[in-house]
């Protein structure tokens, strides 16, 4: 999507040259204009079929629910959890956080994946895959169908997109990063 590639030149800013901060317009103060455009981007690229949307907590909420919105469908995030002591059923996996540096064990109440569910994952950004892998875990475990993963921002220099698709998952990024340093941004395509 040209609108946020543009808008991620104009305000994203590269820390440690391998973590991009989007907090004035995606993760922090949300612009949702761009929100409510990627959203019907969304529903042009799944046009059918949706019954939930799952995101991770806590910054990809606003998309995912955006999202939801423009399909009439529940959104559903998973909780991060440093030990696994929840209570009621529930789906879980082991999740390694990229900007945290640390493993979590995320989780969602079985009674909101169900078999009969299509399930269209969204997030915020996918750089080595292991988010996405953990949401595409649990919705195996609710025996639910996962019709492709939407993500805002993709660094595909990390790889996970790359993995991801090689087993046969649907993944649409609205930016796809080539690479990025301190001299700049390079989109793909
Ligand atoms: P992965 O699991 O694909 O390695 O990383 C994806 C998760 O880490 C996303 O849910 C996102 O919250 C976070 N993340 C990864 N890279 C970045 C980044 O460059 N900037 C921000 N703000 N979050 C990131």
């Amino acid at each position: 999507m040209k609108a946020l590639e543009e808008r991620i030149r104009k305000d994203g800013i590269i820390l440690n040259g391998d973590v991009l901060k989007v907090g004035s317009f995606l993760n922090q103060q949300v612009d949702t204009a761009l929100l409510k455009a990627m959203a019907e981007e969304t529903k042009r690229l799944f046009p059918d079929g949706i019954t939930k949307i799952l995101t991770i907590e806590s910054s990809g909420i606003s998309f995912a629910t955006a999202v939801a919105m423009e399909y009439g469908v529940p959104m559903v995030f998973a909780k991060k959890h440093k030990s696994a002591n929840v209570s009621g059923e529930q789906l879980t996996a082991r999740v390694y956080s990229f900007t945290h540096n640390e493993f979590n064990n995320i989780s969602v109440s079985k009674e909101y994946i169900l078999e009969n569910d299509n399930i269209l994952i969204a997030d915020d950004f996918l750089a080595n895959g292991n988010a996405l892998k953990g949401l595409i875990e649990i919705c195996e475990k609710g025996g639910a169908k996962v019709a492709g993963a939407v993500i805002e921002i993709e660094k595909a220099y990390q790889g996970g997109g790359t993995d991801l698709r090689a087993k046969g998952i649907r993944i649409e990024s609205l930016a796809k990063i080539e690479s990025m340093n301190e001299n700049g941004i390079v989109f793909e395509g």
